[in-house]
């Protein structure tokens, strides 16, 4: 199809063949290469992204995975993660290791690297998912999260494990290759602690049995994974999906882990004379975290064994909440700026009204999640408005203004 046919004219924009780099002939018209190009860009932006998949898909087989060191992992999480300095490195090593056991070839010598898979400990909101989510999104691999609460037994009234998978492999757009060198972040999974070592966990199926399904899928084994989700039918068609290479990350507030913690240094303490000296800083005790702890709160050994690397992440504080709001890539600030000025409007939001939104997250004890629900309150009213006055251009958010439209908002509060 693709020639040079320099008599002939591109059908599209008239230039003569003998001007052109290239002219593809079709039945009846022929595209020069400018025209092509233009005709890319505007199927692009009409189909969005689903263009892009068969050249995503390529790059997820291992061998063309580019491998980032773990130093440009972190400045890329750097771009979109407020603080969290300690998770980040370990979480860029883990990574690392992680797809350079992928890309070893096998036979190699007899040394084979382990899986990395990790536990990330922290406050909800404090950034878990969006580290996964952000690493995913670098590495371009399928992504998918899984909430453990919804996990259950087979057998038992609720989502088989087993439909972790299926949702990777959605993600994957049913490419089984691409999907088997995915990530996969286990949300809640202190939620599935056995219960007898956690007296507060209230649930009715045995958090044990789930762990030990969970198991499985840790483990890297291949599973057999219905297509369409839901439980296994005999007539339903299995997809294989081996999980070896599969990345997983968990992550859990583990609520009251701290005090688990300080009993245990506290016993050390009284036991060696040398650590006594020890400083703690009480005010952030994850930073001690051991796998140890993480047994007592309930994971069975298997579990924490198959997760290797723990990490923590630290609560935000007044400071890192109004970082989060102007400092990320797509930071919230960034956000309605852009959409204010898709509407010819220049948004300023003056510190002060910033601060304001920062204390009243903290007071709604809503942290980093609270705070588009706020600035959403906030700004409602113009967005509502603006778009349709005569001349809208200016739009100044004083730290008066910001209170007087959460004095008025009773949604919030509650
Ligand atoms: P969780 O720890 O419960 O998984 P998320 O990662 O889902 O919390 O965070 C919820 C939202 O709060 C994110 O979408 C993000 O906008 C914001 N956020 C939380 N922590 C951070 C952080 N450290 N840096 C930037 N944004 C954050």
């Amino acid at each position: 199809m693709a020639n040079n046919k320099k008599s002939d004219h591109c059908s599209f924009c008239g230039r003569p063949g003998n001007e052109t780099l290239m002219l593809l002939q079709g039945v009846e018209a022929r595209i020069c290469e400018r025209c092509a190009e233009q005709a890319y860009l505007i199927i692009k932006e009409e189909l969005g992204t689903r263009i892009d998949e068969p050249k995503k898909k390529k790059n997820a087989g291992s061998s063309s995975l580019e491998l980032k060191k773990p130093k440009e992992i972190k400045s890329f999480l750097d771009q979109y993660v407020i603080g969290q300095d300690e998770a980040k490195r370990t979480l860029a090593v883990a990574v690392y290791n992680h797809y350079k056991r992928i890309s070893q070839q096998v036979g190699d010598d007899d040394v084979e690297i382990e899986k990395s898979n990790m536990i990330l400990v922290g406050e909800t909101g404090t950034g878990k998912t969006l580290m996964a989510r952000t690493i995913a999104k670098m590495l371009n691999v399928p992504f998918a999260i899984a909430d453990a609460t919804v996990l259950t037994e087979a057998g038992y009234v609720g989502e088989d494990v087993e439909n972790i998978l299926v949702r990777l492999l959605q993600a994957a757009d049913y490419d089984v290759a691409a999907a088997e060198h995915g990530i996969v972040f286990i949300d809640e999974i202190d939620k599935i602690a056995r219960k007898s070592d956690n007296p507060s966990i209230t649930r009715d199926v045995s958090g044990e049995g789930v762990q030990q399904a969970l198991l499985k899928l840790l483990e890297g084994s291949v599973c057999n994974v219905p297509p369409q989700g839901g439980r296994k039918h005999p007539e339903q068609k299995m997809i294989p999906v081996n999980t070896k290479d599969i990345l997983f990350i968990a992550g859990g507030a583990f609520d009251g882990i701290e005090r688990i913690i300080a009993a245990r240094k506290s016993t050390n303490v009284i036991g060696y004379s040398t650590s006594a000296d020890q400083v703690l800083d009480k005010s952030n005790m994850l930073q001690y975290l051991a796998p140890a702890d993480l047994k007592k709160f309930g994971l069975i050994p298997e579990i924490v064994g198959r997760m290797p690397i723990i990490t923590h992440l630290d609560p935000l504080d007044e400071k890192a909440l109004k970082r989060i709001l102007t400092e990320p890539k797509n930071a919230l600030v960034k956000q309605f700026t852009k959409l204010f000025a898709m509407d010819g409007i220049q948004l300023t939001i003056e510190d002060q009204a910033l601060d304001f939104v920062v204390e009243k997250s903290i007071e709604f004890k809503l942290g980093a999640r609270g705070l588009r629900s706020i600035m959403e309150a906030i700004l409602n009213d113009a967005m509502f408005e603006m778009p349709s006055s005569e001349n809208p251009k200016q739009l100044v958010i004083t730290r008066a203004y910001a209170e007087e439209k959460i004095a008025g908002n009773t949604k919030l509060a509650q």
